[in-house]
């Protein structure tokens, strides 16, 4: 397997990590047959065990109940959390609540944050987040957003139609995208509320059945109906919410990269032992040329993959919102691990489709990210503006042909 290189620190807690995913979360994975429709007392029962071998929410702040690491330590441990689907809500890696814990960990308020995030934190409680819109709003083009918070007196009354909120069932609280101001432009006229689950004209309308359903998460059609929140229930400052949005999808566009890395490398571990020991044609089906060589370049991509992020990782630990590297890491991990787990799947034959292996789950899993958190379009958007328009025209070298 190629090497990464990642800080002592770091390595030393993805050691931990793996040991606890290879003791602990794994077993419980096998005897839970993947895992994904587990109790709460068994996350429960994984948090506890994740605490023992101090590995509990190591990005957040110790005072908030985490371990106080910055982004690019725990970057290898969020891999070693993917490699089983219970592997990061076990150590409170989870999304959409790891992306969620980061918000109100920037921008919340001391209030806001013993009331959020520390039973976040804890696991007590559970967060979504509300920003993508049906018909004619926000979706890959987040400006056209319909969802409207108006100010009367010392609340705010939010009215709007989202779908696709994570968690939205289950959460308990809810960080609502809004636009609060008609007349400038969106990116400055947008707000985020912390917004309680039970508020009057919250409905939860359904939740959206879809590719890989049955899992513990599922992502509702929520309608907010003239819910009112008390003014301390915004989320930063007004007017920045596209802020807000960047500073926590960057980071947890990268974070998911780490989880499907871990996905991934356990995806092609699971196929190299299948054809190590499955024989056909007269020898072991790893001595065939058409799958090791199918094998090295997913290798290759995948490690690839990995170096992207973690360049991306050390400009975000450095102050860059680093939009463009986080855009490619994106893309291509999201293609990167699409492939590795569909070659682990072929691979393995028939197994590669059982549920005795988590290869199916994987399969299920790993296709909505190449969508989710921006479609690849929208990343290669951003990319190619970054590539036409970071260098002048003027500063380009000319075409000369040879022989003008
Ligand atoms: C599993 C899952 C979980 C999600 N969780 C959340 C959540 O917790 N909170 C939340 O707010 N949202 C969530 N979403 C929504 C997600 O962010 C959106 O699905 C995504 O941003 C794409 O928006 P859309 O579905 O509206 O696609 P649309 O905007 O309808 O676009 C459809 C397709 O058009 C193509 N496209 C778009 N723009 C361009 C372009 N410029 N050029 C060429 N092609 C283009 C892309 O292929 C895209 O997939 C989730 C989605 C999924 C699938």
């Amino acid at each position: 397997m190629a090497r990464v290189t990642d800080p002592p620190e770091a390595e030393e807690l993805a050691e931990t990590a793996r040991t606890f995913m290879d003791e602990v979360v794994i077993p419980e994975e096998r005897a839970h047959a993947g895992g994904t429709g587990v109790s709460e007392g068994t996350i429960r029962k994984l948090r506890a065990a994740a605490r023992d071998y101090g590995i509990y929410a190591p990005q957040i702040g110790e005072e908030w109940g985490g371990m106080g690491l910055d982004f690019r330590t725990v970057l290898p441990t969020f891999e070693e959390a993917g490699r089983s689907l219970l592997g990061a809500p076990a150590m409170r890696v989870d999304a959409p609540d790891e992306g969620n814990m980061h918000t109100i960990e920037l921008a919340g308020t001391e209030l806001q944050k013993e009331q959020y995030l520390r039973p976040l934190v804890e696991g007590e409680i559970r967060s979504g987040f509300s920003m993508t819109e049906p018909g004619p709003g926000a979706g890959s083009d987040p400006k056209m957003i319909r969802t409207t918070a108006e100010k009367d007196g010392d609340e705010w009354v939010i009215d709007g139609h989202k779908w696709w909120t994570t968690q939205g069932l289950e959460a308990d609280v809810l960080l609502v995208f809004a636009r609060t101001d008609q007349d400038v432009h969106p990116y400055e006229g947008c707000s985020m509320f912390l917004v309680p689950a039970d508020a009057p004209g919250v409905d939860v309308v359904r939740n959206i059945p879809h590719l890989g359903g049955g899992g513990r998460t599922g992502h509702a059609e929520i309608k907010y109906e003239n819910v009112r929140v008390p003014e301390e229930h915004l989320l930063g400052g007004e007017g920045d919410g596209f802020k807000l949005t960047q500073q926590r999808l960057g980071p947890a566009r990268l974070t998911h990269c780490m989880r499907y890395s871990g996905m991934a490398m356990r995806s092609l571990g699971i196929a190299k032992a299948y054809i190590s020991d499955r024989e056909a044609f007269g020898s072991p089906l790893a001595e065939k040329q058409a799958l090791r060589h199918r094998i090295a370049d997913a290798e290759m991509r995948v490690h690839a993959a990995r170096t992207m992020v973690r360049n991306a990782a050390e400009l975000i630990a450095a102050g860059d919102e680093a939009r463009v590297e986080v855009a490619m890491s994106k893309v291509f991990t999201a293609n990167v691990v699409g492939e590795a787990v569909d070659l682990a799947v072929q691979c393995c034959g028939g197994n590669g489709i059982a549920r005795d292996l988590p290869l199916a789950d994987f399969y299920e899993s790993v296709r909505p990210f190449r969508i989710v958190d921006g479609a690849d379009e929208v990343h290669r958007r951003s990319i190619a503006r970054a590539a036409f328009e970071d260098v002048p025209m003027d500063e380009l070298e000319p075409v000369v042909r040879y022989g003008d």
